[in-house]
């Protein structure tokens, strides 16, 4: 192991990486104050998913662990866990980046054993997060797909993706891409505190509309459906308005869902910033990670109603899967609207 200590306070390299070639930096920029990036060559890169996986795809690529984006709900804090790191702020902070995953996927894309199926990425954590501006990591990744006809999907927040733009056209133009941008909400108050890293969900679909303008159809997931926060009528219309206006071929709900690792660190933020809704949270996720499927119906329901209203048509094939919904049912609990949250302010 190779050990870099670069800048102030450089945290120790997280224990489940040793016996990798591992470099940590501490950046000193104010674009990257505080984040500490974990430089390894990864040894394979193309994840199989396991069978039992719910995930509507069966490979992924993943150049990056943990996210500067710093959604407070993000899925994937359970799996910096397994890295020896934070789920927390460590998330948002401790970055490893598999600095070799270009060549990687070039060489494992060309071994005979590959059969050429679908990739997805932007699955775990968000391939155009901040860190991608320095590492430069998903031109040579499109390269590679670009060069064998690859089929791939990406699943992004990152504004930084058109950078790749050109890149992407060459793709499309030999083989099946499907990007999705993620937009869960519009609502500018809401944004800053659940998504602090990311861009405005306007610039996001900016990024839609750049791609649709160059021949690239994309589609958004809007997730997360927050439940109690950015899922009444007006809230939902507001949000679907402005991915159609935007020219997304398919909108695609997904309530909230809150796995160990996200849970607690939402929850805690949910305490903090609307104490009011801290109980019915608990009781509409008593059953586990998932929304009661009465609500996943609702939200789907009204989702795809204002989606047919504005003109936007069905997920197409090839455009990002996303996950299926869970589907547990739980009767709809009785509990007060809490009164503060319908204050939020609507773009
Ligand atoms: S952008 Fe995606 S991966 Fe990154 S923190 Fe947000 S939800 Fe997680």
């Amino acid at each position: 192991m190779r050990w870099n200590q670069l800048g102030e306070g450089t945290p120790n390299a997280p224990s489940a990486l040793f016996g990798t070639d591992v470099v940590s930096r501490t950046i000193d920029t104010p674009e990257f104050r505080g984040v500490t990036f974990h430089e390894v060559r990864a040894r394979t890169i193309i994840n199989r998913v396991p069978g039992a996986s719910r995930m509507p795809f069966t490979h992924t690529v993943n150049p990056y662990r943990g996210c500067t984006h710093a959604c407070v709900y993000c899925f994937a804090r359970r799996t910096h866990g397994y890295l020896d790191l934070d789920t927390g702020a460590g998330f948002d902070s401790q970055i490893v980046v598999k600095v070799n995953a270009p060549e990687l996927l070039r060489r494992e894309l060309a071994a005979p054993r590959w059969n050429g199926d679908h990739i997805a990425m932007g699955t775990n954590v968000d391939c155009y997060q901040r860190a991608e501006g320095r590492y430069r990591l998903m031109p040579g990744i499109i390269e590679a797909l670009r060069d064998r006809a690859n089929p791939f999907s990406i699943l992004t927040k990152g504004t930084l993706i058109l950078r790749d733009l050109p890149l992407l056209r060459e793709a499309a133009a030999v083989t099946d891409v499907g990007i999705s941008v993620s937009v869960g909400l519009v609502d500018a108050e809401l944004w800053r505190t659940v998504e602090p890293g990311t861009p405005a969900p306007e610039r996001r679909l900016d990024v839609v509309r750049t791609l649709a303008e160059h021949g690239i159809p994309c589609s958004v997931l809007m997730a997360p459906v927050l439940p109690y926060l950015a899922d009444s009528p007006a809230q939902l219309r507001a949000t679907v308005r402005a991915i159609a206006a935007a020219g997304a071929t398919s909108v695609t709900p997904l309530a909230l869902h809150l796995r160990p690792g996200a849970r607690e660190w939402f929850m805690a933020w949910l305490a903090e910033r609307h104490p009011g809704l801290v109980r019915r949270y608990e009781v509409l996720y008593a059953g586990g990670a998932y929304a009661p499927r009465w609500y996943q119906r609702r939200i789907t329901g009204q989702v795809h109603e204002l989606a047919a209203e504005y003109g936007i048509g069905p997920a197409r094939a090839g455009a990002h899967r996303s996950p299926r919904p869970e589907r547990a049912e739980a009767p709809e609990p009785a509990v007060e609207p809490d009164p503060g949250v319908t204050q939020l302010t609507l773009l």
